[in-house]
């Protein structure tokens, strides 16, 4: 049965046929087994002949059919077979309840779970796999404080792939029909991994074939904490079945679940946790050089090398400089004044030291830039030419004194097709900062010397 409408037709058929009773046969007993073995810790007996209603097998099969709400026998009969061929997720039902959780310490202790694809499948367009998997996150991210950020590159928490049998795991997939996917219970490493069987067909929104949105957001379950439930209405009910992506809703018995973990109340009253720049891996929102320093910035927090330490230092942005904004877009040093400066939004703030310099913050047009400039997302200062390059998507603004002009970023900075995020210069070389990684450029050739992470500057060990 591995669509709603192949099931249709064959109950239909049975119905007008003759008799629908099958029997048993030693292979159903076999698959039965592997079935019970895999989904429900079912051992291998020793003594199989053992008194009666002790019979593991029986006990297992019994554990099963409630699970599944079937009629309690204990004995292999059709109903039970039927339900055992259905197309379902390879993670195990061992807890027997409602909503269900790896356990308490099998959860995210953070807000801000990154993911990212290893690879993607052929049955859809790149575009769609991105977009399933978005809104499956989206799914989780409504009901709790739980936010999710795409990674092109790295480890991410959430590692998605596609993959066909065995795939490095000690859990091989089993070709078509039967298990479509499995994901891993929140820990480092592999824990948080989601894995989809290649060998199935997932789709878009089509019934004819598996949902992928819908196989992911169950298994994302799975990645945040959740195991199993014995709810049908419930996304962790084990069993496949198809449901109109746009007008999907995620049943009450799930957000009970995902909120015992996740308490998006926590929100509001739970101080934010600040990142570990060094062992899970940001993009900056700026970086700027400071009197010899390096500034590293990200929301609300900046992070500085220091000669007297060897790890970096953090602290808030607003205990550094009282009246600067909460967060910055970008961020430069003025060689010759020492002046730093910080770009928010269609303002910029100027800095002495810690003092505020007389005048700003400033709008950007008071600044001198052109008026259709709404933002700058990063920014440097020459200290060789004097002159100020101004990110802004896909294009620099390059400015001294009188002198204007616009290039695009990739021209000049050969190979720099992705977003700029942040940007400084020092000894000649310009820093370009894109997604985790430091791209390091010959100002005057524009020649690309070295790729870098983002942190290299930052002393992390
Ligand atoms: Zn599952
Ligand atoms: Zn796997």
């Amino acid at each position: 049965m591995k669509s709603f409408g192949v099931y249709v037709l064959l109950s239909f058929a049975a119905a007008v046929c003759c008799v629908p009773v099958s029997k048993v046969t030693v292979q159903d007993e076999s698959f039965a087994k592997g079935y019970l073995k895999r989904f429900f810790n079912l051992t291998e007996e020793k003594e199989p002949l053992s008194r009666k209603g002790a019979n593991p097998m029986s006990k297992k099969l019994s554990e099963m059919q409630k699970f599944f709400g079937l009629r309690i026998t204990g004995t292999l009969d059709n109903n039970t077979l039927e339900v055992m061929k259905k197309p379902r997720c390879g993670v195990a039902d061992e807890n027997i309840a409602r909503y269900s959780t790896f356990g308490d310490g099998l959860k995210w202790k953070k807000n801000t779970i990154t993911y990212r694809f290893v690879n993607y499948t052929p049955d859809m367009s790149q575009a769609e796999v991105d977009d399933s998997i978005r809104r499956a996150l989206e799914v989780w991210a409504k009901v709790t404080p739980l936010r999710f950020t795409k990674l092109t590159s790295g480890t991410a928490d959430i590692m998605i792939s596609f993959a066909r049998r065995s795939h490095g795991d000690n859990y091989p997939f089993d070709g078509p029909g039967s298990t479509l996917a499995h994901a891993f219970a929140p820990s480092p490493d592999i824990g948080g991994d989601a894995h989809f069987d290649d060998d199935e067909t997932f789709t878009f929104r089509s019934s004819k074939g598996y949902v992928l949105f819908l196989v992911a957001a169950h298994e994302f379950g799975h990645s945040l904490g959740l195991s199993h439930s014995d709810n049908r209405a419930a996304l962790m009910y084990p069993l496949y079945s198809y449901k109109d992506p746009n007008t999907f809703v995620l049943p009450q018995d799930d957000v009970r679940g995902i909120q015992s973990l996740y308490d998006p109340r926590a929100t509001t009253t739970q101080a934010p946790t600040i990142p570990d720049v060094c062992s899970s891996p940001v993009e900056f929102d700026a970086v700027t050089t400071l009197k010899g320093e390096m500034f590293f910035f990200k929301d609300s927090y900046l992070w500085h090398s220091s000669s007297q330490s060897s790890t970096p230092q953090k602290s808030l942005i607003s205990s550094f400089w009282p009246n600067a904004p909460t967060s910055v877009d970008a961020a430069y040093e003025n060689p010759r004044t020492g002046n730093v400066l910080l770009f928010k939004g269609s303002n910029v703030w100027a800095f002495s030291g810690t003092q505020p310099v007389p005048g700003y913050p400033k709008s950007l047009s008071e600044f001198g830039l052109p008026s259709f400039l709404t933002k700058v997302d990063a920014a440097f200062q020459d200290a060789r030419s004097g002159k100020t390059y101004l990110f802004w998507g896909g294009y620099f603004y390059l400015t001294r004194k009188a002198v204007e002009s616009f290039s695009w970023v990739r021209q000049t900075f050969s190979g720099m097709s992705n977003k700029v995020a942040a940007a400084t210069e020092k000894e000649g070389y310009a820093h370009i900062y894109s997604g985790l990684y430091m791209y390091m450029y010959d100002l005057l050739s524009g020649t690309l010397l070295r790729v870098l992470k983002n942190t290299y500057l930052l002393g992390c060990n």
